[in-house]
């Protein structure tokens, strides 16, 4: 059963943040991952994030607990985009807004997947919780089935080690696990992670699909942002699969900023 959380974020944060510096820190934090928040996206989508109704929404549609966010995770600095928990709710804004028309209820799935992904991740992943995940932490890892407790746990390769695009691509790839599909083959390029074929719609083909309607008609983003997606998709379509696959993104995505100035310079 998904448990409902209705807590305030924001004022919580405010509340408590006066002797936050007397909590401890989680190892794998201290110091803080390196990272570049221009080239990763934090700065593009952090500040849109930071609103006490998008924290809400993600905080009650994930169902994030404070105990899991804690210890430097965030809970006590949600506009921190240094720390995990915003790095964590830019990626869900991505996934919510990156259609023309966001959904406004979480059981709308009409339209296309890039509409619908957020629903889709939403529904099937019961709790996101952060974690330092021992010396060698995979990206993510979702546990499902009877009798046991769901959960979809992100570390500190997911947190610091890719994108804004990238992270979105991984929650949607959580969910299919969540969603009972398990990776069902051994030997890919990459030896871990693989699906047998694209067209059985497991983890990867998800995420790929995901990538690809993003970097086709996302929006609220820029060029940069959709490079990184169909890198992204590209690696996986390259190193996921055990039959592999013989297609590959190939948009043209110029940088239209750089572009302009080097005309302007060229005059
Ligand atoms: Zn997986």
């Amino acid at each position: 059963m998904k448990k409902r959380c209705t807590i305030g974020l924001l004022s919580a944060m405010i509340l408590l943040c006066g002797s936050s510096a007397a909590w401890g820190q989680a190892s794998c934090l201290s110091p803080i991952p390196a990272h570049n928040n221009a080239s990763e996206g934090d700065d593009l989508y952090s500040p849109r994030v930071c609103n006490q109704a998008n924290i809400d929404k993600f905080w009650r549609d994930f169902d994030f607990d404070r105990g899991d966010w804690d210890e430097g995770f965030g809970y006590y600095s949600v506009c921190d985009r240094n720390r995990p928990l915003n790095r964590t709710f830019s990626s869900l804004w991505l996934l919510l807004n990156s259609t023309p028309s966001p959904t406004t209820s979480t059981g709308d799935f009409s339209g296309n997947f890039l509409r619908w992904a957020y629903n889709y991740s939403a529904r099937e992943i019961d709790e996101l919780d952060a974690r330092c995940g021992g010396s060698e932490p995979p990206l993510a890892r979702t546990q499902w089935g009877f009798f046991v407790n769901d959960w979809t746990r992100l570390y500190p390769p997911f947190f610091y080690g890719y994108g804004v695009p990238e992270r979105a691509g991984t929650i949607v790839h959580e969910a299919r696990h969540a969603d009972g599909k398990d990776h069902n083959c051994s030997g890919c390029p990459r030896d871990a992670s693989c699906d047998r074929r694209w067209g059985d719609n497991r983890a990867n083909t998800y995420q790929i699909l995901y990538h690809w309607w993003f970097v086709d008609s996302g929006v609220n983003t820029t060029n940069a942002m959709k490079r990184r997606a169909q890198n992204r998709a590209n690696n996986i379509l390259a190193t996921g699969f055990c039959e592999s696959t013989s297609f590959r993104l190939n948009y043209y995505l110029p940088d239209f900023y750089f572009t302009r100035v080097f005309s302007a310079a060229s005059l």
